[in-house]
């Protein structure tokens, strides 16, 4: 199946950014070993979340690896339709369906911790677009040219962690700032304090 871009979608390259909450220069980062080593069960993952279009071509075109980690069909990994909307990379985005299973959302891996969309790009070098923008910044998320913590942060969360004693924990900038900086397009010259709806990934947290 090929997926193409909506009619009037905006092809996004980068989300504008014009206003950075300090907030994510003062929170405890995914220090230690990131996700990987945290205890939490990847509970954020349990809403699921927003794929960008430039994601979902990819995850259709490698569907036929995909579908086994997840045994299910990426047809049914969706609970919504295509929507335009040029706060996603692409100009468009769909929301993630939840399994009934395990209450994680269809693109984790079966049985094991961990996501298939990073799987692949970590162990069968697919391109690291292949895993959506918010789970490659989150717990740091955006809206409407805002970039924020998105709080509540979880509980076991790995940047909710008590600090190692004697070890300096980065902050949450510093852990996600790579990603910061490939995703988004941030300018420095306007400074306002706004809040807005967070990105699908923890929403109902
Ligand atoms: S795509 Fe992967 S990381 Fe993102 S919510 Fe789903 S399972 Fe979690
Ligand atoms: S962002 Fe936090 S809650 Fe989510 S998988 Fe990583 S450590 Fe766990």
């Amino acid at each position: 199946m090929r997926i193409s871009k909506p009619m009037n979608a905006k092809d996004v390259k980068r989300i504008k950014i014009r206003y950075v909450d300090p907030d994510i220069k003062t929170q405890r980062g995914l220090f230690g070993g990131g996700c990987m080593n945290a205890q939490c069960q990847d509970i954020c993952c349990e809403n699921g979340c927003d794929v960008d279009l430039a994601s979902l071509r990819l995850i259709y075109r490698y569907r036929h690896i995909i579908e086994p980690l997840i045994k299910a069909k990426i047809e049914d990994c969706f609970s919504t339709e295509l929507k335009e909307d040029d706060d996603y990379i692409g100009g468009a985005y769909r929301e993630t369906a939840v399994r009934e299973s395990d209450g994680r959302c269809a693109f984790h891996l079966v049985g094991r911790k961990g996501c298939s969309l990073f799987y692949l790009w970590v162990k069968k070098r697919l391109p690291k677009r292949i895993v959506p923008t918010i789970c490659r910044t989150y717990p740091i998320t955006w809206h409407r040219g805002r970039l924020f913590v998105d709080r509540p942060l979880r509980r076991d969360c790995k940047c909710m962690e008590k600090r190692p004693q004697g070890i300096k924990v980065p902050s949450l900038y510093e852990t996600q700032k790579r990603e910061i900086r490939a995703l988004f397009d941030i300018r420095k010259d306007i400074r306002k304090n706004h809040r807005g709806r967070r990105k699908n990934r923890a929403r109902a947290a």
